[in-house]
């Protein structure tokens, strides 16, 4: 008999909510881990440290540019760099203890080290061979690389999102790689911090994928804030020099010729899947062309007894689509129905203003030839967040034009992050805006903006 029922490989939001949820419908787990904590990337490297510097940098502008505003006078705060990341691995370290209470609570083994697939049924760690019915590969992803760029955190000038969350020192002036979600939180960090920052992206707008709309007025919003954006450039190389570096590139139009010198590069082009040491090959798990995992709609890979979930297969890479398949992955293993609704996976920047969004873009919607209304209504018309500074922002609801029901939002503006929620279970409830528009909203809330967009969807707001 096999030691376990399930094995998952990886313990971050993808592995650790897998194994509990196992654990919790009566199976025997165990997960392996070759990093010292565990909580993956998102809690070492990711979500929640960038989320600490981000919420500390927010302070701090704060009181640099709306204190006095409010009548809050007196001395500004200074910026002490190691206690701040003192508060930083405070956060992250309380967190990834609490997995491993989790894991204690729901009696699952911490197979500590790294793991390869020697069969399906045998992972091995270390010397071990352990034996399991089922294995989950939850290993992640790690930052991609870009040609004729060398990251080398330890030096800390040329850095990836790793390296840019622990920098040595807040550099005077920064050039960020990329205007995706992570090159943008953590550009905005290092700007509030009195950094420089200069965003070169390849593409012509900044955000890909996003609403064309808040990609205009989040680009507007960040340079207001002092981040200087180069579209449409390609990097061509990243040249380190007596402690400075010089990114090269190439504007797209024209193929005219340019650099920027700064003090720190972070190259922030994207991630991809992490399976490196797995064994898949040997084992005959298939990939995908671009090397993620593949899977079938039960995250079973081309192996029977074979899994995969999260940043290593298909998808968006977000913490919490990882969690989903987690759960739904153990569902599944345990006999039940596990299941993940693709079409409801919010997106979120917690960048000041966040930037939030889910389901279909007007531009998704109309290539799709789907016949849509949008319902807008600017944070200008919202109370709440003209007291915060925040009115800049707008909420763009999508509803299909016949039925009325909701088919993606787009927000930004103050605590969009949170504000999406209620759309997502609109979504899944399968809601029209008029269902949204006719229920009561708090007063004052930015979560008003929301139902006045869903109102926009119909007879018009109220207050726009
Ligand atoms: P991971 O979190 O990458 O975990 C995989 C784990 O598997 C790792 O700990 C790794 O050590 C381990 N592992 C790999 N191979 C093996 C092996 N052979 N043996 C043993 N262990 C192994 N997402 C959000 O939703 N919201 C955010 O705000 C957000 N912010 C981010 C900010 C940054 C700077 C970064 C880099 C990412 C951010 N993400 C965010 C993305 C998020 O971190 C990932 O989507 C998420 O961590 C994926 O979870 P996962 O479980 O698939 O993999």
């Amino acid at each position: 008999m096999p030691t376990y029922d399930l094995i998952v490989i990886g313990a971050g939001p993808g592995g650790y909510v897998c194994a509990i949820r196992a654990a919790q419908l009566g199976l025997k787990v165990a997960c392996v881990e070759g990093r010292e904590t565990l909580g993956g990337t998102c809690l070492n490297v990711g979500c929640i440290p960038s989320k600490a510097l981000l919420h500390a940098s927010h302070l701090l502008h704060e009181t640099h540019e709306n204190f006095e505003k409010m009548g809050l006078m007196g001395a500004k705060p200074k910026v002490d760099w190691e206690k701040m990341q003192g508060y930083k691995a405070e956060t992250v370290g309380g967190n990834t203890k609490g997995i491993e209470f989790l894991f204690k609570k729901n009696k699952i083994d911490w197979l500590k080290g790294w793991a390869s697939i020697e069969a399906p049924g045998k992972v091995k760690v270390g010397d071990t061979v352990h034996e399991t019915k089922n294995i989950v590969i939850a290993s992640g992803s790690e930052p991609a690389s870009l040609k004729g760029v060398e990251v080398d955190n330890a030096a800390g000038i040329v850095v990836d999102s790793t390296g840019a969350l622990s920098l040595p020192k807040i550099p005077k002036s920064m050039v960020v790689i990329g205007a995706g979600v992570i090159g943008l939180e953590l550009g905005s960090v290092y700007a509030r911090l009195g950094a420089e920052v200069t965003v070169v992206e390849y593409l012509d707008a900044i955000t890909p994928g996003m609403d064309g709309e808040v990609q205009k007025q989040f680009q507007r919003i960040l340079a207001k804030q002092g981040l200087k954006f180069v579209l449409g450039a390609a990097v061509q190389e990243v040249e380190v020099e007596k402690g400075k570096a010089e990114v090269k590139y190439k504007l797209r139009k024209d193929d005219s010729e340019h650099e920027i010198k700064a003090e720190c590069v972070l190259v922030a082009t994207g991630r991809r899947p992490y399976v490196t040491g797995l064994g898949l090959d040997k084992v005959g798990v298939a990939l995908t062309d671009r090397g993620f995992v593949q899977i079938d709609k039960h995250w079973q890979t081309s192996m029977p007894g074979i899994y995969a979930i999260g940043d290593a297969v298909p998808g968006p890479m977000l913490a919490h689509k990882a969690e989903d398949e987690g759960m739904a992955v153990a569902e599944v293993i345990a006999g039940k129905h596990g299941h993940v609704n693709y079409d409801v996976i919010p997106g979120v920047i917690y960048t000041t203003p966040e930037v939030a969004s889910v389901g279909l873009t007007e531009e998704a919607a109309k290539a799709n030839g789907r016949k849509i209304k949008v319902g807008k209504f600017p944070f200008m018309g919202n109370a709440r967040a003209k007291a915060l500074f925040q009115a800049e922002g707008f909420v763009k609801m999508i509803a299909d034009a016949d039925t009325d029901r909701v088919l993606g939002c787009h927000i930004i503006g103050p605590n969009a992050g949170e504000m999406i929620h209620e759309v997502c279970v609109a979504m899944e409830f399968g809601a029209s805006a008029q269902d949204i528009a006719l229920t009561c909203h708090a007063h004052p809330t930015c979560s008003e903006a929301v139902r006045e967009a869903a109102l926009a969807c119909g007879d018009g707001a109220i207050h726009a």
